[in-house]
């Protein structure tokens, strides 16, 4: 039997609490082809994204559709999604240096519960939860493996279908290209990258630079940590709001010292030589950022705005370009 399905946008917001509900918190990230298109003014072209393919996942019956309010945007795409009663917003603590946001963060799960029950899932049981920690968890770590032998862009790829089939299973790998063994080592970070955006990607591996780290809001950046197995038994859903919300780095938090601490850390073991921040366009978070990664990264850094038109490939293949003659 087909699960409920539900619709989500937030690296927050974990597939393991789903799958205790007999449910797929399923991550979209693929737009129809007929949805790229010029930005629009002051929409941020990710949330403009996330709200269209919310849209659609709901006119095609999905169960509902979960946003964070992690930023002014995701919460207005939430706002602008109908009908009402299908959509939950997850209040998403900024803050995180005290324990009542941690707090928060639990309830919220708790109260997404209630959302899920009501929309066709089932009432967890901790055993369940425990049980689907353990097969992400599993999981995720064969994925990470699988880095190591694949190209950036497939990899993401990975990453992308295995939060879409959101029930622990591994996507396949098809047959691919192997990873280039040299050239400067670039990291990219920034915003999410979508299943359309994977060419700047390509782009970078094919204009003689390594991507040695996909720091993206898709990336591997936004992936939980790793669960302790004592605290499965004796706690798992604290386990699972700790794994998340106590680890994930991102722009939004207050403050985000974590995510330079996570780019100073990874930036230096995969010895990266230069880095690329991708803003999708309208997104103040990684734009108030980059000029303070600028003058704070290790290494060189090409910025580029990821708009969906015509020109933007080509801007953003002369900025790499630039970047990799720079460090070469
Ligand atoms: S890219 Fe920026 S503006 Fe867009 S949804 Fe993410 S944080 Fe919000």
């Amino acid at each position: 039997m087909d699960l409920p399905e539900f619709a989500c946008f937030s690296p927050f917001i974990p597939a393991e609490w789903g799958a205790a509900h007999g449910v797929r918190l399923t991550r979209l990230a693929r737009p129809p082809a007929a949805a790229q298109r010029a930005p629009r003014e002051g929409r941020c072209t990710y949330a403009v994204s996330a709200l269209e393919l919310a849209q659609g996942f709901l006119a095609a019956g999905g169960a509902g559709a979960v946003f964070t309010t992690s930023c002014d945007q995701m919460r207005r795409s939430a706002e602008l999604l109908a009908p009402a009663e299908r959509v939950f917003l997850f209040n998403l603590p900024h803050t995180w240096e005290t324990p009542l946001p941690h707090r928060l963060f639990r309830q919220e799960l708790l109260r997404l519960s209630g959302f899920l029950c009501r929309a066709g899932g089932r009432a967890f049981a901790e055993e369940d939860l425990a049980a689907a920690m353990r097969r992400f968890d599993g999981a995720r770590r064969e994925l990470l493996a699988r880095r190591e032998t694949s190209r950036a862009a497939t990899f993401a790829r990975l990453l992308l279908a295995f939060h879409e089939r959101a029930d622990g299973s591994l996507p396949e790998t098809a047959a691919q290209e192997a990873r280039p063994a040299r050239g400067p080592g670039v990291a990219v970070l920034g915003g999410p990258l979508l299943e359309r955006d994977l060419w700047l990607l390509d782009l970078i591996e094919e204009s003689g630079g390594r991507v040695v780290l996909n720091a993206t809001d898709t990336g591997e950046r936004t992936l939980p940590r790793f669960f302790e197995r004592s605290r499965l038994v004796a706690d798992p859903l604290g386990e699972l709001a700790d794994a998340y919300f106590g680890h994930i780095p991102d722009v939004f938090r207050r403050p985000n010292s974590e995510l330079f601490r996570y780019l100073e850390r990874e930036l230096s073991a995969r010895a990266a030589q230069g880095a690329v921040l991708v803003m999708p366009v309208w997104c103040d978070f990684w734009r108030a950022e980059a000029e303070r990664l600028r003058g704070w990264l290790p290494c060189p850094l090409a910025a580029i705005d990821l708009a969906d038109d015509a020109n933007g490939r080509q801007r953003a293949r002369t900025r790499i370009q630039a970047l990799l003659e720079t460090i070469s």
